[in-house]
């Protein structure tokens, strides 16, 4: 840190897009502060200005050129800096990361010329010898390469979700599903030694951490790249089992990987989650065999008929796309059956986006924007109804929650009310009885009665008293984690930062 300081080499960081991106950020973020930068909270006070972005469909590409544009516009990119302390600083430079770099490349440079570096999520092991590049004063620099058998596996990680730890356990994907662009933007699937894995999930829960949640693409299609071999039902048990974790979650799960194993793996570890999200993408057959998903409804049904048969109820949440080439109205149809017939507690809706490279740019029989917006409307309505029905099966239960932090609202009396997450993954508003020592922090976990359904959570009151509080929350700060010397002890090779969903940007982080 203090290397960072007398340096100035200060960056901003500002992430689009899903939680993978949200968590590549986090190790950029640990890589770069491990190379002597220190990390700022405007655009205008950094040297190096990062976009991590998003290209799944059309409006997020658009979003990123709009906010380079933004940043052109406000920012005094040309000029050098007079800076407190520090003296003139040259001209600030500005990268793009992820899924837009590798999809636009090059072409960026042309597009808004104030980049100066272009990198793609699979070349983020480079990162340190291509800022060192930019800072010698190359004026183009790219990481554009998807031939990799490579994982972003570092132990610099500035973790920025204060009571949920990410870990990535497969990048990339093979499937190549006809509308998607992400085999396109994060390169070949390739998997993680799950010694690594495992090690770093120890090193969480050295951090204080109680929440897991493992990632990818596609986690299903999980391979240990190491002699053990596990499979994803036998790493997700693993990990389940490593002591002091007390909630793992994984995502995303795709239905032609999904085995009986992982429910198995469910039922015999409490740690795990009572959630699957499941994406079906459609409920007709004919459209999920021209999207290239490799399954049908009724296999898609099948994985259904597995989770239900679990021993605890566990809730399933899925994504859905309308307006796909060639949807007809009786495909549509199948898919607000299918809605019914599974009965999700919430569900990701799109309308189809084409995106550049892939299968689907190829399909006749384009449905009109006007039309997808339609369809969009009525399955989110039915997905409305279905939810409020849904709900209703938890009023009177227990919850135990996860305090994610005080609620928006107040309760109708004018009392404070919490923010809580469910072990089903959703939102359960709170209330503590008068006089409540301690209210609940950020992290803990507390009992709760639901007495209330909302349209997109349920509401509650606590009883009193944590039932759990993390040591993390009890003993120790960030700063208890400081390492003396250039290999800091291994907890101290992570560290967490205040959060602000989807923004790395916004807090104030050190690496210790
Ligand atoms: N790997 C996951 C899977 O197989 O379901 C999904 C990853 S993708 C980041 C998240 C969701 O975005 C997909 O499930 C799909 O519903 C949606 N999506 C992807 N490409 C899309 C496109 N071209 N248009 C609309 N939605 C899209
Ligand atoms: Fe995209 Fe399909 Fe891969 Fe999911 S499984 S990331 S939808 S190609």
């Amino acid at each position: 840190m203090a290397e960072a300081t007398s340096m100035g080499k200060t960056f901003y960081i500002e992430t689009f897009g899903c939680q993978m991106n949200v968590h590549d950020s986090e190790k950029v973020v640990g890589t770069l502060l491990r190379s002597g930068y220190e990390q700022v909270h405007a655009p205008d006070e950094a040297d190096l200005v990062l976009y991590n972005t998003c290209s799944i469909r059309e409006k997020a590409a658009q979003k990123v050129f709009t906010r380079l544009n933004e940043h052109k516009a406000s920012s005094k990119l040309g000029r050098a800096q007079w800076r407190e302390g520090v003296g003139w600083i040259k001209q600030q430079k500005i990268g793009v990361l992820g899924c837009v770099a590798q999809q636009e490349g090059e072409a960026i440079f042309e597009a808004a010329p104030h980049v100066s570096l272009v990198v793609g999520s699979a070349s983020y092991t480079k990162l340190p010898e291509l800022i060192t590049r930019l800072e010698a004063g190359e004026k183009r620099v790219t990481g554009l390469s998807l031939d990799t058998d490579e994982t972003f596996d570092t132990e610099f990680t500035a973790r920025d979700n204060p009571y949920r730890a990410y870990i990535t356990i497969i990048e990339g994907c093979d499937k190549h599903c006809a509308y998607c662009v992400v085999p396109f933007t994060r390169g070949p699937e390739r998997s993680r030694t799950s010694a690594s894995v495992l090690e770093e999930a120890r090193r969480i829960v050295d951090l204080g951490y109680t929440e897991i949640q493992l990632l990818g693409q596609n986690v299903n299609s999980y391979r240990d790249a190491s002699p053990a071999g596990l499979n994803f039902a036998q790493m997700l048990a693993a990990v389940a089992a490593v002591p002091g974790i007390r909630r793992v979650r994984y995502t995303t799960s795709h239905p032609r990987d999904f085995t009986r194993e992982i429910v198995q793996a469910m039922d015999s570890h409490p740690a795990i989650c009572n959630h699957v999200h499941l994406p079906v993408q459609s409920g007709s057959t004919e459209v999920l065999r021209r999207m290239l998903r490799d399954y049908t409804r009724e296999d898609y049904l099948e994985r259904i008929a597995w989770i239900r048969a679990a021993t605890r109820p566990i809730s399933i949440t899925t994504d859905i796309i309308v307006g796909f080439p060639g949807e007809t109205d009786a495909d549509f149809e199948q898919t607000i059956t299918l809605l019914d017939e599974v009965g999700y507690d919430s569900i990701f809706s799109f309308q189809y986006s084409p995106r550049p490279n892939t299968a689907s740019l190829a399909l006749d029989d384009v449905i009109p924007d006007s039309e997808k917006g339609q369809r969009l409307r009525i399955v989110q309505d039915r997905q409305r109804q279905i939810q409020e029905e849904r709900y209703q099966r938890f009023l009177g239960t227990e919850c135990e929650v996860l305090v994610e932090g005080g609620a928006s609202r107040s309760a109708g009396d004018g009392s404070a009310r919490w923010k809580g997450r469910t072990s089903e993954n959703l939102i359960l508003n709170f209330t503590v009885p008068t006089g409540c020592d301690p209210v609940p922090q950020t992290g803990s976990y507390w009992r709760t009665r639901v007495t209330r359904t909302a349209p997109n959570c349920l509401i509650g009151e606590a009883f009193a008293g944590p039932v759990f509080t993390p040591t993390r929350l009890r003993t120790t700060s960030p700063a208890d984690h400081r390492g003396s010397d250039s290999t800091p002890p291994r907890s101290s090779r992570e560290a967490t930062i205040g959060s602000r969903a989807q923004r790395l940007d916004a807090v104030p982080f050190r690496i210790l």
